[in-house]
């Protein structure tokens, strides 16, 4: 299996040379050159070793359709490694529960973090300790966050062989809850770095690190962004195990998804099941007042939003101005036409702000082709779905989960089974649970009083210098 970019670059990769990297040289993305076909008989086989084998084996043999530059017994053993009742806290990792007859969730928030961007990143530490050790090489992670994606790649990365995490956010500015998660690894191996000022500054430190091509060569930098493809392969499986659950859970014709989205990088690992033959009946969209990608699948504009109209909101991990991932849906729609998603994406986009699709006749057949639907969330919407899930289920949801459940309900079809995937515990984001039902989430036995456990974070104004001097005397 070969590895092409979005836009055109000639040059293919195998995976474990895309693995550590991020965007392709011509700033496109990478996908498979093709996607592996699953048949009927095929899925029948993977449904029966899931349920008897169990997650860690559906995640091998999907990942090895692939990854052909791994040898097969150290997939078998990353895998079985990485998905574990000990990192995940059940047997079937991202267990489905009822609410009712055709609305199902799909718990994906269970990891170290419980956010669902464990369930890839903690491959990814694997993958990456492994690939690292095989080539004689480090890797030092610089990364931003405002919350899910750093904790997860530290708590992925920790005491890991050749690899050190150098992690900045904005001080203060997380909830207790993340920044305790953060702060207390001791791990030798992490760096927590909080900056003075907001999210953008740190983003702009990592950016202005990244374009210095000889610092980022001399210290082996790298990143671990949500466009990564093995994260994005990672998140595939659980597509598939949520699917064979919601089947036998119920009789009903049609599954389908509904995907709490931000960067697209979610949903768009269920476009690539679906892709491979997985009968997934629609793939919902679901946005917050961030809705660049509801408005996508509802005009055919995609227009990215600046700084100033990107909305602080209570699903804070959807807050996006533009989804990094969704170059690659787009690349698929335009039948792979690297030229025009470059020509959308660099010069529409650098030109104008935004594309234009409605008069494309691949854009009416989003629905009908790739079971595309979508829908926005708002403040009012979150709160309000909060407290219904718990009148009638006595069951508190998340923010985020609140976002796919409301759209859920608008786009759910007759004999149809939406399976809603929650992508983080209530716990993680309390102050809005306390707003909609006036009671505190109750939080897993592990994470009682973190908040008073030793710290290791060093502060920093939003200097450039002062950061790339801290990782000068930290890289040895
Ligand atoms: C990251 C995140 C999302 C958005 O996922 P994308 O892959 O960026 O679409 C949704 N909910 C939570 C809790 C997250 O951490």
């Amino acid at each position: 299996m070969k590895y092409l970019s979005t836009r055109g670059f000639p040059q293919k990769k195998s995976f474990c040379d895309i693995l550590l990297e991020g965007l392709a040289p011509d700033g496109g993305l990478y996908l498979p050159e093709h996607y592996p076909h699953i048949d009927a008989e095929e899925l029948k086989k993977l449904e029966s070793l899931f349920f008897q084998e169990g997650y860690a084996s559906l995640a091998f043999h999907l990942l090895k359709l692939f990854i052909d530059d791994i040898p097969s017994e150290d997939l078998k053993e990353l895998c079985d490694k990485t998905y574990t009742k000990a990192v995940f806290g059940t047997e079937e990792i991202a267990p489905v529960r009822v609410l009712h007859e055709g609305l199902f969730i799909q718990a994906l928030s269970n990891g170290p973090t419980l956010a669902f961007k464990d369930m890839a990143m903690q491959l990814l530490g694997n993958l990456f300790e492994y690939e690292l050790n095989r080539k004689n090489q480090e890797l030092n992670i610089l990364g931003a966050t405002s919350g899910d994606t750093g904790s997860a790649a530290e708590y992925a990365m920790r005491g890991k062989k050749g690899i050190r995490v150098f992690m900045t956010s904005p001080k203060g500015r997380m909830s207790p809850f993340q920044q305790a998660q953060m702060f207390s690894l001791l791990d030798a191996n992490i760096f927590n770095i909080a900056i003075e000022g907001v999210f953008d500054d740190c983003q702009d430190i990592v950016k202005a690190v990244s374009n210095d091509l000889p610092f980022k060569k001399l210290l082996k930098i790298g990143t671990v962004n949500s466009i990564n493809w093995a994260r994005l392969l990672a998140q595939v499986v659980y597509y598939f195990a949520g699917y064979f659950q919601a089947k036998k859970l119920s009789p009903k014709t049609h599954i389908s998804f509904a995907v709490p989205s931000g960067n697209f990088g979610n949903v768009c690992a269920a476009h690539v099941a679906r892709m491979m033959g997985l009968p997934i009946h629609q793939l919902i969209v679901a946005t917050n007042e961030n809705n660049v990608l509801d408005e996508f699948f509802k005009t055919g504009i995609y227009r990215v939003r600046s700084s100033q109209d990107t909305h602080e909101t209570s699903s804070p991990s959807m807050d996006i101005s533009k989804a990094s991932n969704f170059e690659r849906f787009i690349f698929d729609l335009l039948d792979r036409d690297g030229a025009l998603t470059n020509k959308l994406f660099s010069t529409d986009i650098d030109a104008q702000g935004f594309f234009d699709l409605s008069a494309d006749p691949r854009f009416q057949a989003i629905r009908h082709k790739f079971g595309f639907t979508s829908g926005s969330s708002t403040h009012q919407n979150r709160l309000e779905t909060i407290k219904d899930v718990y009148t009638k289920y006595q069951e508190i949801v998340d923010p985020h989960t609140a976002d796919g459940l409301k759209v859920a309900k608008t786009c759910a079809v007759e004999d149809e089974v939406v399976v809603v995937l929650e992508t983080a515990l209530p716990i993680k984001f309390a102050a809005t649970i306390t707003e909609a039902l006036g009671i505190e989430p109750s939080r897993p036995k592990s994470f009682e009083g973190i908040e008073s456990l030793p710290k290791r974070v060093v502060e920093m104004p939003a200097d450039l210098q002062q950061v790339k001097d801290f990782l000068l005397e930290n890289v040895k």
